[in-house]
């Protein structure tokens, strides 16, 4: 039999079933794949388990038991596969490819896609965008892209590298419109956030086919409401569809 995707290994952190907990597609459940290990280091981050490499990849084979299967790293793209199938079930709407960073492994990433596609599921695709090129590879399997936008004061990475991560990650909403793929643009709020840069960021936004989304941070930094409103306000003057979201799956209490 003529195999209908090329089996690659990666190292994940963690596969489950729960609610997508961000964006616009909040509440939808989902399969999701999170790989382990990120280059960047935003302030805000809470995913720090699975921004470095991991001995094994933790399964949640019944979902919401909290009873995690370990499987030692690095894992097979077809072993994810059986994984995720095992998981799918009636009114799964996708599955997510998260982080951690799932560009960091951009072969892996793509088969990852690639065998969703060629079951026939819906891939969420979820990615820092610092990369262009990589996200290039991937683009053409994915049904959802959400792209973090990151800003100056996120301190994702040294400043002298910031500009070409945000070309990059502008260059992968872009593609991923251009695809037709479903388009979420999000960026963290903190109440640290100045206006400037988001009144410097959404100019670079209008005329594309994106929802936009601002999701203020839920822990320490979680801006007040008034400055969000503040920076609702500054980057709806640039597009019509600005909207703010919470992380959902905090307040659930789920993974
Ligand atoms: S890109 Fe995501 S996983 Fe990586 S450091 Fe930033 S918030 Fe954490």
């Amino acid at each position: 039999m003529i195999p209908l995707y090329t089996d690659e290994v990666g190292v994940l952190a963690e596969i489950f079933s729960s609610f997508q907990g961000e964006g616009p597609l909040v509440g939808r459940r989902q399969v999701f794949v999170r790989t382990a290990g990120c280059n960047l280091s935003c302030s805000y981050c809470d995913s720090a388990k699975s921004r470095r490499e991991v001995k094994f990849c933790e399964v949640e084979r019944d979902p919401g038991s909290g009873l995690l299967l370990r499987r030692n790293n690095p894992v097979t793209s077809s072993w994810a596969n059986e994984e995720i199938l095992g998981l799918w079930a009636s009114g799964t709407h996708s599955v997510s490819i998260t982080g951690g960073e799932p560009l960091c492994q951009p072969e892996f990433a793509a088969a990852l896609a690639r065998c969703c596609a060629a079951e026939g599921l819906p891939v969420y695709f979820e990615t820092n965008g610092f990369s262009e090129r990589r996200f290039l590879r991937v683009v053409d399997r994915i049904d959802f892209a959400a792209v973090d936008v990151k800003l100056p004061s996120h301190r994702a990475c040294p400043p002298a590298d910031w500009l070409r991560l945000v070309e990059n990650e502008l260059g992968c909403i872009k593609a991923a419109s251009r695809a037709g793929a479903v388009t979420i643009a999000k960026v963290v709020i903190l109440e640290s956030t100045p206006i400037e840069e988001i009144d410097r960021l959404c100019p670079r936004l209008e005329g594309v086919e994106a929802t936009f989304v601002l999701q203020p941070a839920s822990g320490i930094g979680r801006p007040s409401p008034e400055k969000l409103m503040l920076i609702h306000q500054a980057a709806s003057e640039h597009r019509g569809d600005v909207l703010v979201i919470p992380q959902a799956h905090k307040m659930m209490g789920v993974l």
